[in-house]
């Protein structure tokens, strides 16, 4: 998929070149679970030696009827990177968790880099009455479908935990701090994550026993040692 190797000296990661970049926050509409709260949305972008695997690439622009009822304040992914100290240009892969227009909605801001999507959710994503193609769609697009669990770069795995959608999936990093889970949104919130119970998914990432866990929308980095 994309051979890229692990930064430093000893080709190891650290868990601190997973970064989360905070592209949005927004605010709940009536008929969501979660109306009347605001929430984050969150991508990641994790640095290894020669270049960024990002997970996950924001809002969609644009669209009239996301943003009455989400009235998102969003950072560009780009503009994200930037702040974050990372170059955009860098970016060699790029992960979608789901395709839904927080977590796909900016994709298009990298025409001609491989999207790694799981099979499931691209065939949903064109179902009639889905929205995805408004941004799954864009000149350039490159989509790589894959099925199950697969390494995507070299100590970087997708792992399908479908629940949220039928092809949503998690990305671990192996890193010299332990392993890192991108849960994405296998559950809305850290306590949700810890606690949920029925959902064959979520037991499964818990059964990882990641060091650090993060998750699409939520700041808390859940870490092993608060966990035991
Ligand atoms: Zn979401």
């Amino acid at each position: 998929m994309w051979g890229g190797a692990p930064r430093g000296t000893l080709g190891t990661m650290r868990a601190s070149d997973v970064v989360p970049l905070h592209v949005a926050d927004l605010a709940y509409p009536e008929e969501h679970p979660l109306a009347g709260r605001t929430g984050p949305v969150l991508a990641f972008a994790v640095r290894l030696a020669d270049g960024i695997v990002l997970v996950d690439t924001g809002l969609v622009t644009g669209n009239a009827w996301i943003d009455e009822h989400y009235q998102p304040r969003r950072r560009a992914i780009r503009d994200a990177l930037r702040e974050s100290a990372l170059d955009a240009d860098a970016v060699r892969l790029v992960v979608n968790t789901h395709l839904h227009f927080d977590h796909a909605g900016g994709n298009s801001a990298f025409p001609g880099v491989s999207i790694v999507v799981q099979d499931a959710e691209w065939a949903e994503a064109w179902e009639p009455g889905s929205p995805a193609g408004e941004w799954v769609d864009f000149a350039g697009a490159r989509y790589e479908r894959v099925r199950g669990d697969t390494e995507v770069a070299q100590g970087v795995r997708v792992l399908h935990a479908p629940g949220h959608t039928p092809g949503h999936q998690a990305v671990t990093i192996d890193t010299e701090d332990g392993l890192v889970l991108i849960a994405g949104q296998a559950a809305q919130d850290a306590r949700a994550f810890a606690t949920a119970e029925a959902d064959a998914s979520l037991m499964r990432l818990r059964r990882l026993d990641a060091a650090r866990i993060h998750l699409s929308h939520d700041r808390t980095v859940l870490r092993r040692t608060e966990r035991h």
